[in-house]
């Protein structure tokens, strides 16, 4: 299976925000993490690799084919579950899958069956299929998004910003699917939860600003932070001091006390413990340089 390349890929709105500058990123098969805060160029990336908008410069190749010069080519292998899914609130599961099928040109009705109920199975929603989609919880939708998406059995499937609003249940239950389809499809999964990209990717970026700051293998990418981590309490009305005197990278309550994480080539003090690091320290450390 062909890796995704991209090369170089810049856009500026027309309002001047230059929402992705200079792109590069190979995604190979698997679960790929994008990560970055809202208003990193994430949607805009999503939307430009799904040929939903055009950039400015660069290219989007996936094996020999160019995805701007050949967008046709690329919506037939490709899987889309944009951030805001909408659906029919009045009809079932089963009735609006097997519309959206159509759509997609799967015409034969008795290929087009199998193929919604295999996909309902697939997403564990098979025993809902006749219920309505407006009383389907959040979790449910997000699956049945991905029911649609996997119509066409695609190359190339790209979820944006799935799990907001799911509870813990629900979310465990949606990596489950999307790992199983990440096993023979590129997945590229946008988000900006931290344990989105934790749980899931073998591959991972985090942008911000709409650049690439980091990419690779999430453990690689934490060991990088290795011995360079120290944790202290302190006061919360100490804070501002030691954002002053060190690369304070995160800060946070925990059990009703202030801990700061700073970043230190050197020991810090006696009173800062060596700590092992987390995703989110390095996404915290990528996120706000000083
Ligand atoms: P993310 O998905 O990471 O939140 P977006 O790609 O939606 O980021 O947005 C990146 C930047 O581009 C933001 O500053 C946003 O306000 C801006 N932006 C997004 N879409 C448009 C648009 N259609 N016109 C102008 N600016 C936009």
């Amino acid at each position: 299976m062909d890796n995704l390349i991209i090369t170089d890929l810049s856009k500026t709105y027309k309002n001047g925000v230059k929402a992705l500058q200079n792109i590069s990123l190979q995604i190979p098969k698997g679960m790929f993490g994008l990560l970055g805060p809202n208003g990193a160029g994430k949607s805009t990336l999503m939307r430009t690799i799904a040929t939903l908008q055009e950039a400015d410069h660069g290219e989007l190749m996936l094996g020999g084919l160019n995805i701007q010069t050949q967008p046709n080519e690329l919506r037939k292998i490709l899987g889309y579950l944009p951030q805001q899914f909408g659906v029919y609130p009045a009809l079932s599961a089963e009735m609006l899958l097997s519309h959206l099928a159509v759509l997609k040109g799967i015409i034969h009705r008795k290929e087009r069956k199998e193929i919604v109920l295999a996909l309902l199975n697939k997403v564990n929603l098979y025993e809902a299929r006749k219920q309505k989609l407006g009383e389907f919880s959040g979790g449910m939708k997000q699956r049945f998004g991905i029911a649609q998406a996997l119509l066409n059995n695609p190359k190339l499937l790209i979820v944006d910003e799935p799990t907001a609003g799911l509870d813990p249940v629900e979310r465990n239950r949606f990596y489950n699917l999307l790992s199983e389809v990440g096993e023979q499809t590129i997945v590229i999964l946008s988000t900006h939860i931290v344990d989105d990209v934790k749980e899931l990717c073998t591959k991972m970026a985090i942008i911000n600003k709409g650049q690439v700051v980091i990419q690779g293998n999430p453990i690689e990418i934490i060991a990088s932070l290795n011995g360079r981590l120290y944790e202290k309490t302190i006061q919360k009305c100490e804070l501002e001091h030691y954002k002053k005197e060190y690369h304070v990278i995160s800060d946070r309550l925990y059990l009703g006390k202030q801990l700061v994480h700073v970043l230190s080539d050197s020991h810090p003090g006696s009173d800062f413990k060596p700590i092992e690091a987390n995703l989110e320290d390095v996404y915290m450390s990528q996120i706000f340089k000083s």
